[in-house]
C-alpha cells in the first residue's frame, strides 16, 4: 500500500549523545536527499540500501547538523516502507530544527504509533507483535521485557492461530453441511465434533492460565501491607525498598496517606502499598488513608498482615484477621526481638492454615524469608524462569475470556444434541475473537485505538 510520508523524533527527549529522525514512507528517500549533503555529493541512492552515510544536513544555504543517514529500502524495514533515520546530536535544539525542515520538505508529522501501525498494516507484524513494542518500551523488569520480546517474536500469536486453523476446519465441515445438504458428505458425528471444539477450549483455557501470572509479571502483583499502628508496617516496607520512603515514627497512626511502590522481587514485579490501616477512626485525615487502604485491600492480590509479637491480641488485629480469612496473605509476626506476649503456636490456631513468618524488621531478620514467601506462594513453584511465553495484555486476555465463552456455549450445544445452525454462530464466534487477538478480524477503530496509545515515533 502507498501511505505518504511520515515522519518523527524517535529518540527520548532531552540531551544525549545522539538523537534519532525518522522518516517513512514512499518519498523518504527525495525528502532527505533535499536536505542532506555528503561531502562528495552523492546522494543517498547511490551508496545504496543499509549503509550509515555520513554527511550535513543543510537548511538552504545554512548548515544546522553533522549527522549519519541510514537508508532502509523497503519492504526490509520496519514499516515495509522506505526508512530513513537520521542520527543528529542528541539535543533539542538539532532535534526540532531537522524534525521542522523535514516537515517543511513533504513529510507529515507521524501520530503516535503510525510507524509500528504501518508494520501491521503492511503485514510485517499481527497485531499481537505490533502491541507487544509498546509493552517493550514501557516494561518496568527484565522479566517484563522478556515477556513483550517473545510476544513480538509472534510466540502468542503462533499458537491463537494454531488454535484458529484446527477450528476452522470442523467449521469448514459443518458449513459445508449446512450448505450443501443434498451432497453426500459424511457428517462429523457429534463426538467427533464434541472432541474438536473440546481442544480448542482446552487451548485457550491454557492462553488463560498462564495470563494470570502474565498479567502479574507485566502490571506488578498489587500488595497491601495491613496492621494496627506501630506494629512495624512502615519500618517494613522500608525494608523491603532499601529506601526511606515512608515516615517511620512512634506516634500510633503516622503513616496517614497511602504509599505505593514499584519494586521487583527477583525479577518478580511488586506494586506495593503501606496504608494508614483498617480500623475505626475518628481523626478525618487518617480517616481518608483509611478509605484508601480500604479500597486497596479489596482489589489486592496479597495482603501482609503484621502483628506485633510483643503485645498480645488485640480486638483490632481479631478483626483485621475475621477479614482476611478467605484472602492469600501472609503473616508476619514482628518486633521478635522483645518479649513476647503472643506465641506463634497460638496465632496459629487462630489464622488457621496461613503462612506466619517472625521477624524483627529492626534486625533486619526474617526479611529473606518473606521475599521467598512472596514467590513461592504466588507462583508455587509454577513460574520457570525461562518460561516467556504467557498472554499479558488486557486487551488479549478479555478477548480469550470471550472466545473461551463462545465455545463452551458451542460444546454446550454439542453435548445436548441441537442442530448445526444452534453451535454454527458461537463457534464462528469464537473463531473471529480468535482473529481479533493477531488483528485478523478486527474493526478500524479498535486498531485506531490501540495505536494511540503508543508514543511518539513508535
Ligand atoms: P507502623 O505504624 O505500623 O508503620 O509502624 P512503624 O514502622 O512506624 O514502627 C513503629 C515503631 O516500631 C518504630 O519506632 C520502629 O522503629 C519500631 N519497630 C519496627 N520494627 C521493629 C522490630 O522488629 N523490633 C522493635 N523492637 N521495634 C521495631
Amino acid at each position: 500500500m502507498n501511505y505518504d510520508t511520515i515522519t518523527a523524533i524517535c529518540t527520548a527527549q532531552g540531551e544525549g549523545a545522539i538523537g534519532i529522525i525518522r522518516l517513512s514512507g514512499e518519498e523518504s528517500v527525495e525528502i532527505t536527499d533535499k536536505i542532506f549533503k555528503t561531502p562528495n555529493g552523492r546522494k543517498i541512492k547511490e551508496y545504496g540500501d543499509r549503509k550509515l552515510i555520513y554527511g550535513h544536513v543543510y537548511d538552504g544555504e545554512k548548515m544546522i547538523d553533522e549527522v549519519l543517514v541510514a537508508y532502509m529500502k523497503g519492504p526490509k524495514s520496519y514499516t515495509c516502507e522506505d526508512v530513513i533515520e537520521i542520527n543528529c546530536h542528541g539535543g533539542i535544539v538539532p532535534l526540532q530544527r531537522i524534525l521542522k525542515l523535514v516537515l517543511k520538505t513533504g513529510a507529515r508529522m507521524a501520530e503516535p504509533g503510525e510507524f509500528t501501525k504501518r508494520a501491521f498494516l503492511n503485514g510485517r507484524l499481527d497485531l499481537a507483535q505490533a502491541e507487544s513494542v509498546m509493552d517493550l518500551v514501557s516494561a518496568k523488569t527484565t522479566k517484563g521485557f522478556d515477556l513483550a520480546l517473545d510476544q513480538l517474536e509472534g510466540n502468542l500469536s503462533k499458537k491463537v492461530n494454531h488454535i484458529r486453523e484446527d477450528l476452522l476446519k470442523t467449521i469448514a465441515h459443518i458449513e459445508v453441511c449446512i450448505d450443501y445438504p443434498e451432497e453426500d458428505i459424511e457428517d462429523m458425528t457429534y463426538d467427533e465434533i464434541g472432541k474438536s471444539f473440546s481442544d480448542v477450549k482446552e487451548g485457550i483455557g491454557k492462553l488463560l492460565k498462564s495470563s494470570e501470572t502474565g498479567k502479574i509479571m507485566r502490571d506488578g502483583l498489587k500488595t497491601v501491607i495491613v496492621g494496627r499502628p506501630n506494629v512495624g508496617k512502615s519500618s517494613l516496607l522500608n525494608a523491603i525498598l532499601r529506601e526511606n520512603r515512608a515516615i517511620v515514627t512512634d506516634v500510633p497512626g503516622t503513616t496517614r496517606d497511602v504509599i505505593e511502590e514499584f519494586i521487583s522481587i527477583k525479577g518478580v514485579p511488586l506494586k506495593i502499598v503501606d496504608t494508614a490501616g483498617i480500623r475505626e477512626t475518628e481523626d478525618l485525615v487518617e480517616k481518608i488513608g483509611v478509605e484508601k487502604s480500604k479500597e486497596f485491600f479489596n482489589k489486592a492480590d496479597l495482603i501482609i498482615l503484621v502483628l506485633n509479637m510483643s503485645e498480645e491480641l488485640t480486638k483490632e488485629d481479631e478483626k483485621l484477621i475475621s477479614l482476611i480469612k478467605e484472602r492469600e496473605v501472609i503473616v508476619i509476626l514482628n518486633k521478635s526481638d522483645l518479649e513476647p506476649k503472643l506465641s506463634q503456636e497460638h496465632l496459629q490456631e487462630v489464622v488457621g492454615s496461613k503462612k506466619i513468618i517472625k521477624t524483627s524488621i529492626m534486625n533486619e531478620s526474617g526479611l529473606e524469608e518473606i521475599e521467598d514467601t512472596i514467590l513461592e506462594m504466588v507462583y508455587g513453584g509454577k513460574l520457570k524462569s525461562d518460561d516467556n511465553s504467557m498472554v499479558t495484555n488486557v486487551r488479549h486476555i478479555d478477548t480469550l475470556e470471550k472466545a473461551h465463552k463462545s465455545i463452551s456455549d458451542a460444546l454446550d450445544a454439542v453435548k445436548q444434541g441441537l442442530a448445526y445452525d444452534f453451535i454454527e454462530v458461537d463457534m464462528k464466534n469464537c473463531y473471529d475473537y480468535l482473529g481479533e487477538i493477531i488483528g485478523e478480524t478486527v474493526e478500524d477503530d479498535l486498531i485506531d485505538k490501540i495505536f494511540s496509545n503508543f508514543c511518539l515515533g513508535k
